[in-house]
């Protein structure tokens, strides 16, 4: 008997696979905070990698925006930012994942943006609460196409970049992550049983900031390819 759903369920939210006419369903999509000592310190903080351990916050896949779109400028903020991150695509499950093995947990590679009401999470920092609504909103994910691990080869080193409306606004390596993908991958399992279709957002580097209605956002990662995306009103 077909279930009778009392409204039509969301369709699975999906990310098409660069050269093919595959789709990456999305799972779960992690966020790494503070992966950049560089960012870390223009948030007026720092890490101390002995001491700490990384921390996450997730999006709902339903947050999801493709490359290419427009993104509209979200309710609640006069403070909207750009943060240009390095995206691993979990191709296949498991939990306490050592750094040896987590290479073969990865499906591919992208980019995206994750898009940061501000004002918001600074008001949550100094109140104590959590980010969601400053990190997990409607079109706040753009991610580019995903890029098989198989085409790319592994990635852990290169130029990722940001330019708004022309001009460079940020410019670092992968190699500058304080937690490289490896580390992730490890120290995430230990806390969620990954899952294929889950997204990893590894960190942005320095030169975070606002973007207004009108600007055209393009990313990029060497090695996996470009993000474009203009804000609306
Ligand atoms: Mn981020």
């Amino acid at each position: 008997m077909t279930k009778q759903y009392i409204f039509q369920p969301a369709e699975p939210v999906a990310i098409p696979v660069k050269g093919t006419t595959q789709l990456f369903p999305i799972h779960r999509i992690f966020c790494v905070g503070r992966n950049y000592m560089a960012h870390a310190k223009e948030m007026g903080t720092t890490v101390d990698k002995t001491q700490q351990e990384p921390f996450y916050f997730l999006k709902h896949p339903s947050s999801y925006v493709p490359n290419g779109s427009e993104m509209p400028y979200p309710t609640r903020t006069d403070n909207l930012h750009y943060e240009m991150e390095f995206v691993v695509a979990i191709g296949k499950s498991g939990a306490n994942i050592s750094q040896q093995d987590a290479v073969n947990h990865i499906f591919g590679y992208g980019c995206g943006l994750d898009m940061t009401r501000r004002d918001l999470q600074a008001k949550a920092k100094d109140n104590r609460h959590p980010w969601d609504i400053a990190k997990d909103f409607e079109n706040s994910a753009i991610l580019s196409e995903i890029i098989a691990i198989a085409q790319s080869g592994e990635i852990t080193e290169g130029i990722i970049e940001l330019e708004v409306n022309g001009e460079v606004r940020q410019s670092s390596d992968l190699n500058n992550m304080i937690w490289n993908v490896n580390e992730i991958i490890e120290h995430l399992s230990t806390l969620y049983t990954l899952q294929p279709g889950d997204i990893i957002m590894t960190g942005t580097p320095e030169g975070v900031g606002a973007v207004q209605p009108d600007d055209q956002i393009i990313g990029f990662v060497k090695g996996v390819g470009e993000l474009l995306v203009k804000i609306i009103k």
